[in-house]
């Protein structure tokens, strides 16, 4: 099976399973405008100037400094890109957006609260109000004057959100929804104005609600005692037979679903973004760390397994900013394509739907990038890296969240799959046909299709075979367990590890080659961390698809499958050891990520 160029109806989510792209096709940090980067300047200053120099207050939850540096943020214009220019807001491509999350991502207190509120916490209204209800809350929130959060989670409802407990019933005069029940973990809560409440009408029908602080039986409780993100206010909220007037349902009754899901999409997105700014960070301190401290005679930089770990931050860091930029830039090109007979607001929210398999694929590949990177930075500075008056402390306390909101990572592996698999059978993505014509190719022995040629030709090779072994492992799995695939939930990670490996390889490969074709050997450390990130990352899913395959099939069934996912997974020798080391050399000669921008 040779996979088929990108063609405009195969331009969708998930697509790149199926498809092969150019390099001019992808998007990435070098493609960025000078008004994105402009606006990339003015949120990494506001964190600088602003947010920074008051951390340890805000660690003590000094009364109204959060809200304060939020209510700032919104008269720079940092707090409206979610919002369309006619409320008030800068209604920021899905570009500008990337890069201004991930430039606020300084203080990951802050980049929490900006998502609470200018995210999660703002999309509802945003995608799902009445024009009323826009023109009410939209211009407030978007300057700062109103603060908003999301509140969905309860204390026996999290990952299971339907099993939500909170009522709301029609009051007798028909004016007010009655709420009564708990939220929890309500990032903002502490402070805000405006509260996205999802509660069920009659008990049943789950639904969602804008309600205003001061409204009567509504309390928020104090803050929880968190293990990181301690800047960030965290509150349960309470509802005691509280009147919300009827006008403040949001979307239709029974529709709340539908609500509270498309929001975590757009967030999960986001939070990729602020994971790829504060991995970068923590390699900026991890590495002028290393070259400061010596040991033996010698900086620690020079240490080929603090090489290693640097190198590898900085490829991981790649592979991430890579992918996240290239899906930043599918959906701002399918949101500008003209559409007519349907708002540009509704268009995005259908594109952001399209792309849900890459908004989760940036929540946990970006959440496990940055949770790597901080905990070898803890490494580097070894014991001061324990100690609070050192910063990697902080950031691994504070990193560790990304993994459990917005969806923990084992729900959005399983979204991954069962995503793929829905748009399979309805043949939106033609993920049975591209089996069954790869069922074929093994059928008929080694193919003697065209093999890739020129620089990065393995590399282009075992990409190729990467997405093989994918179709081979699902097409398997599903082949054997069909609806019951869901329940087998080890192998459903298993293809959902093999899933963003497939699109961290592509991203940064065609990425490399983008870069190589316009600045040549200036792009060869680029190469280097594409290179070294496909190999491994080969292996990996060699490994993922032994596992799924030897958990479907047996006898000579999985004889026969091991022996074709050998052959697939084939691939050249390559010292990753020196690459690596390379790559650890360019991030030490300037003390930072070393492909920023480019
Ligand atoms: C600091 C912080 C801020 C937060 N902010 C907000 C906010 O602003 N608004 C809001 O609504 N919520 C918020 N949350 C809540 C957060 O979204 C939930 O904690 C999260 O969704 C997980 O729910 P849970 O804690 O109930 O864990 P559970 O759902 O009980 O999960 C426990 C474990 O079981 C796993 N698990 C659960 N179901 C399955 C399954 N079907 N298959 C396999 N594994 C499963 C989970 O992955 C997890 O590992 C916040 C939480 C924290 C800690």
């Amino acid at each position: 099976m040779a996979t088929t160029p990108i063609a405009q109806s195969l331009n969708r989510g998930g697509a790149f399973l199926i498809t092969t792209s150019a390099p001019e096709d992808i998007f990435t940090p070098a493609d960025l405008t000078d008004d994105q980067r402009l606006i990339a300047q003015t949120a990494e200053e506001f964190v600088t100037k602003e947010v920074l120099p008051v951390v340890p207050d805000l660690e003590l939850h000094k009364e109204g400094l959060m809200a304060g540096l939020l209510k700032k943020a919104g008269e720079l214009g940092l707090l409206g890109g979610a919002i369309p220019e006619e409320y008030g807001g800068s209604g920021l491509d899905k570009v500008s957006a990337t890069i201004l999350a991930e430039k606020l991502a300084g203080y990951a207190s802050f980049a929490v609260s900006h998502g609470g509120h200018a995210g999660i916490g703002t999309i509802p209204i945003v995608y799902f109000g009445t024009e009323e209800q826009k023109k009410k809350y939209l211009p407030k929130m978007a300057t700062g004057e109103k603060l908003s959060c999301y509140c969905l989670s309860e204390p026996q409802a999290g990952s299971d959100a339907l099993a939500a407990r909170t009522r709301a019933v029609l009051s007798p005069d028909g004016k007010n929804w009655i709420l009564n029940g708990q939220k929890m973990w309500i990032t903002n809560g502490g402070f805000a104005d405006i509260y996205i409440v999802f509660a069920k009408v009659d008990g049943e029908k789950f639904s969602c609600f804008i309600v205003e602080r001061g409204t009567p039986g509504f309390s928020a409780g104090a803050e929880e005692k968190k293990m990181g993100i301690k800047g960030s206010s965290t509150v349960p909220i309470f509802f005691e037979n509280s009147p919300v007037p009827k006008e403040n349902l949001l979307h239709e009754i029974g529709r709340g679903h539908i609500v509270a899901f498309n929001t975590l999409n757009v967030g999960r997105f986001s939070l990729g973004a602020y994971c790829l700014g504060g991995a970068k960070n923590v390699l900026v301190a991890a590495s002028k760390y290393a070259k400061e401290r010596s040991a033996f005679g010698k900086p620690i930089a020079d240490f080929g397994l603090i090489k290693a770990k640097l190198g590898e931050m900085a490829i991981r860091i790649y592979a991430v900013e890579s992918m996240i930029y290239r899906s930043a830039g599918m959906v701002t090109a399918a949101v500008s394509e003209p559409k007519s007979g349907t708002d540009k607001t509704q268009q995005a929210m259908q594109v952001l739907e399209e792309y849900a398999i890459e908004s989760s694929i940036s929540k946990v590949v970006g959440s496990e990038t940055v949770d790597y990177c901080v905990d070898e930075a803890v490494q580097i500075f070894g014991g001061y890296g324990f100690h609070e008056d050192y910063p990697v402390a902080r950031a691994y306390r504070d990193s560790r969240i990304n993994r459990i909101f917005e969806g923990t990572n084992e729900i959005n592996r399983m979204l991954i799959i069962q995503m793929l698999m829905k748009r399979a059978m309805a043949g939106v993505l033609p993920l049975i046909p591209a089996a069954m014509k790869l069922a074929e190719e093994v059928l008929s022995g080694p193919s003697f299709e065209e093999t890739p040629s020129g620089a990065l030709a393995e590399e282009e090779r075992v990409l190729s075979q990467a997405k093989k072994i994918f179709l081979l492992a699902a097409g398997t799995a599903v082949q054997k367990y069909r609806e019951q695939l869901a329940d087998r939930q080890e192998i459903v990670g298993a293809l959902a590890n093999i899933v963003m490996d497939v699109y961290a390889m592509e991203s940064s490969l065609r990425r490399a080659q983008k870069a190589s074709a316009l600045r040549g050997d200036g792009a060869s450390v680029m190469v280097d961390a594409a290179r070294v990130y496909i190999y491994d990352a080969m292996d990996r899913i060699e490994k993922e698809a032994r596992v799924a395959l030897a958990a479907t099939a047996d006898g000579d069934t999985l004889t026969t499958q091991l022996a074709v996912l050998r052959r697939f997974s084939k691939h050249n020798a390559l010292d990753t050891i020196s690459i690596r080391r390379r790559v650890a050399d360019a991030v030490l000669a300037q003390d930072r990520y070393p492909f920023e921008g480019r």
